[in-house]
């Protein structure tokens, strides 16, 4: 994790001074200033969320979500909680997922069998892409 640095003046010289609403305190050396950043060190990108939300209502664990996304599955579990996501209760279909390059999504593409007959997300992650890909509707 890298060093916070004072939002006002810049400095790296922080020091933490306790926690306030769940968050860690610090204190800039230079300027006194007082800030909080989330615990991770910064905030995180409402890309994550959403992409998160996404995920966990593809039947997705908490867990795995942790693992694809590198966010924290209490996170997650939060995020739930606050949108108040929640998916249908008969649920018989759970997805696979592949993570890909850019040249293997491009193969998978090209192949119309791959594309028939399923549902299909396609996500960015990085530099790679994560298809999910449900086979529903095969029979
Ligand atoms: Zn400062």
């Amino acid at each position: 994790m890298r060093n916070p640095t004072c939002p006002k003046c810049e400095s790296t010289s922080i020091i933490k001074s306790g926690i306030v609403n769940d968050r860690q305190r610090f204190k800039c050396k230079k300027c006194a200033y007082n800030f909080t950043v989330s615990k991770l060190g910064k905030e995180i990108d409402p890309y994550f969320v959403i992409k998160a939300l996404q995920l966990y209502l593809e039947g997705i664990s908490y867990r795995e979500i942790e693992r694809i996304l590198g966010v924290s599955h209490v996170s997650v579990m939060n995020w739930v909680k606050k949108y108040k996501i929640k998916p249908p209760e008969r649920y018989d279909y759970h997805p696979t997922y592949k993570i890909l390059s850019h040249a293997e999504l491009s193969e998978l593409m090209a192949s119309p069998g791959y594309l028939k007959g399923s549902g299909m997300l396609i996500t960015e992650l990085g530099d790679k892409f994560m298809v999910i890909k449900w086979d529903r509707f095969k029979d």
